[in-house]
């Protein structure tokens, strides 16, 4: 047997079930080695229903049989009853005041059942036991290979995820005779031992044995943090692969001065708060050196992200290209590219771009799916005019524009640069830092690049799927904003909710209304189910609650035209409320909106909910945030509690990681990682060990595929993986 050959190659597997091992990813031996196991169950407490005394409290696993319901002899009270067998005996069930339960299960079934055994000697019965059903029985105890030479201490079966006719209990199984095949000696580990060593993690083969088939609760968890390891360290060897492809790329050198910098931001309406200063001061020095930057900016909604690209984007736009690069005299400055990801968020940035360059003589170019324009305009130069697109790529082209705002439009092959030496995207998360390669020339010099965006997310996912940035957190609020006030709103608290808004909108405020979106495995199907929602929802506050002010909806099926008019018209306060989905619009700036009403608010994670609220920060009124939670549980009340007592975003976003798990909240498709490495960011040490030693051997070994083949291809993998979205 060879780690490359086909499962059918060596199992008898018929058509079907090849097709439902396709579907978990497996084809061959490898595949289904590296199939690990979800979980564990412990069945140490387990008795076999032949070894029941009276009075015991019992936990057995078997199959159902014999339900039926009937009417007690005596006081004709309803019990149901049945037998439940494992593999020593058969025993009888009753359930007593208990009909339905014969109806909610069916003979045949495999369950966990935990009660009480009661009756006499040779007529014992199990007494009202809780149900469990289980898709299969757990794997016998006596299944382990363990078996001839350890005596387990504590009996736990993997669980594995299953599709439909394989089963976890069939994986585990075949999983076991590869192991006897031998298949164990032919496996070399990719990880150089002296690594493992160094964190004390089991090598290879012995990791497999742990994590399919442990005798001990410690060896499964030593396995798993092996390959939860493994699996982080070849996704930081790529982003310190792809970190060392940036660093040998030639660039633009931008100088500027503390002076120069002064002069710009001295004009600003506000003082720019400490954290800042600091991220501008961390960008222009990278600007003066030879290798990009790859800076990645995290900031709270409202932290002032757009006066830290401003400010960096206003030295590129006044430097000269170097001797010899540029023989126009006229024109041609250092380009700038800022792209968002909608067009609202585009015009917006352009506006504020306007207001910080207005006293200088650099014009700005906004470039749209639905038209471009252009700052100043000929006739008014403190006004920007419309102009067609192949007037605005003429003129970024030859270099006479140097700073240009954009959606998803700049990225478009007719739109050429002469001299683009910094990219700044705004939420990072909606587009990938290829886009940097893809805004480049061929054969041009690498653009810095600025990602910025308001998602917190945990430090250590951030240090994982954005390895390759240097990463700066804006983690403070300007001053004088005043805290959103955020109320938990249980399903009886709706009035009361309700009747403030109101007498906001009585004081000239306006408010935003939330709806979750649903999530649906098909996007199209998602889209319809959400824009329902968003619509059924402003029916119901037309109708029911809000009936004396105007009411619109905001959502992703709108066209941009109409998405235009809506925010044009919540801004000028034409509109009163505008309900909307979490998801159409980021950022959207109007300080007059002071509330905002958050429905199914326990659908989010607390970071979501968090940046939802920030919305509502930006004016000098009073915000408030309503997040209403049809839950009774007290834990997911208590969840959205933390809201009000967080200092910032990130902090919510530890929080969620902790209390829901990564896999959860930032899935696998988002992140590129598996149930295994959503576990593995739990442990920042783990995350930082991966990094550190990606980082020194990618620096120690640029021939890496030489050097370290087997590493070499598993990276090459994920890179396949994470390139697709
Ligand atoms: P975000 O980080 O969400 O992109 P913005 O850049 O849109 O935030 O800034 C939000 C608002 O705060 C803007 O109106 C901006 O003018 C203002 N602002 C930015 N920095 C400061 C500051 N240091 N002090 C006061 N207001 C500021
Ligand atoms: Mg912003």
């Amino acid at each position: 047997m060879k780690l490359s050959d086909e499962l059918t190659t060596h199992f008898r597997i018929d058509t079907a079930h090849v097709k439902a091992l396709k579907k978990l990813g497996i084809k061959t031996v490898t595949d289904l080695l590296y199939h690990l196991p979800a979980r564990y169950e412990d069945i140490s407490d387990v008795q076999s229903v032949g070894g029941l005394e009276k009075n015991q409290d019992a936990v057995v696993y078997g199959q159902l049989s014999g339900l039926k319901t009937r009417k007690a002899w005596k006081s004709r009270k309803p019990i149901a009853e049945g037998y439940v067998e494992d593999g020593s005996a058969k025993m009888k069930i009753m359930w007593f005041n208990q009909p339905y339960i014969a109806k909610m299960y069916t003979d045949g079934m495999y369950v966990k059942l935990a009660g009480k055994v009661a009756g006499s000697e040779g007529k014992l019965y199990l007494s009202n036991p809780e149900v469990e059903p289980l898709d299969s029985l757990p794997i016998d105890r006596h299944d382990s290979i363990f078996k001839d030479t350890e005596q387990l201490d504590e009996t736990l079966y993997p669980v594995y995820r299953e599709t439909k006719g394989i089963t976890s209990k069939w994986i585990y199984h075949t999983v076991l005779k590869c192991f006897e095949k031998d298949i164990l000696k032919t496996l070399i580990d990719p990880i150089p031992a002296a690594i493992l060593k160094r964190y004390n993690l089991p090598e290879l083969k012995t990791a497999l044995v742990w994590i399919h088939s442990p005798k001990k609760a410690e060896h499964a968890a030593s396995a798993r943090k092996r390959f939860a390891f493994e699996e982080v360290f070849y996704i930081q060897v790529q982003k310190a692969q792809e970190r060392a492809a940036v660093s040998a790329a030639q660039t633009y050198s931008i100088q500027s001065t503390a002076a120069q910098l002064k002069e710009f931001t001295s004009r600003f309406p506000f003082s720019l708060t400490k954290a800042q200063s600091e991220a501008i001061q961390s960008i222009t020095k990278d600007f003066v050196g030879n290798h990009a930057m790859s800076r990645l900016l995290e900031g709270d909604v409202g932290s002032g992200k757009t006066a830290v690209a401003a400010t960096t984007a206003y030295t590129v736009a006044t430097s000269r290209p170097p001797e010899g690069l540029s023989k126009s005299i006229e024109y041609g400055n250092l380009q700038v590219a800022y792209m968002a990801p909608t067009e609202i968020l585009a015009k917006q940035h352009f506006e504020s771009f306007i207001e910080y360059f207005q006293h200088l003589p650099i014009s700005i170019g906004l470039i749209t799916g639905s038209g471009c324009m252009k700052f100043p305009s000929k006739s008014d130069p403190k006004k920007p005019t419309k102009i067609s697109k192949a007037q605005l790529t003429k003129w970024i082209k030859n270099g006479e524009i140097p700073i240009v705002i954009g959606t998803h439009s700049l990225i478009y092959k007719s739109v050429e640069f002469k001299h683009l030496a910094f990219v700044i995207i705004d939420e990072q998360h909606r587009f990938g830092t290829n886009q940097r390669k893809q805004l480049a020339k061929k054969d041009a010099r690498l653009p810095h690049l600025l990602s910025m965006t308001a998602t917190p997310i945990p430090r250590t996912l951030a240090l994982t799927i954005y390895g390759d940035l240097d990463i700066t957190l804006l983690d403070e609020m300007p001053a004088g904003r005043k805290p959103v006030i955020t109320k938990v709103v249980g399903p009886s608290q709706s009035k009361e909710m309700y009747d403030h808004v109101e007498s906001e909108l009585s004081a000239g405020r306006q408010a935003y209304v939330i709806c979750p979106r649903i999530e649906e495995p098909d996007p199209d199907a998602q889209t319809t189910l959400t824009m329902k929602s968003v619509i059924a929802e402003v029916k119901r506050l037309k109708k029911d609650v809000f009936q004396n002010w105007t009411i619109a909806a905001l959502h992703g099926k709108m066209t941009p035209a109409e998405k235009e008019k809506i925010m044009h018209d919540f801004n000028a306060h034409k509109i009163d409320i505008l309900v909307a989905t979490s998801v159409v619009e980021v950022g959207v700036n109007v300080p007059n909106a002071t509330n905002i009403i958050i429905e199914g608010a326990e659908r989010f994670g607390l970071a979501q909910l968090h940046q939802l609220r920030g919305r509502v920060i930006r004016g000098t009124h009073q915000p408030y945030c309503f997040a209403v939670t049809e839950s009774k549980s007290d834990k997911t009340r208590d969840r959205l509690k933390a809201l009000a007592t967080a200092k910032n975003g990130f902090e919510l976003a530890e929080h969620d990681l902790q209390f829901r798990g990564g896999g959860e909240l930032y899935g696998g498709k988002q992140s590129g990682l598996s149930d295994l490495g959503m576990e593995a960011i739990k442990n920042l040490k783990l995350v930082e060990a991966a990094r550190n030693e990606a980082r020194h051997l990618v620096a120690e070994h640029p021939d890496l595929a030489k050097d370290f083949p087997l590493i070499a291809e598993h990276v090459s993998r994920i890179g396949e993986v994470l390139h697709m979205e």
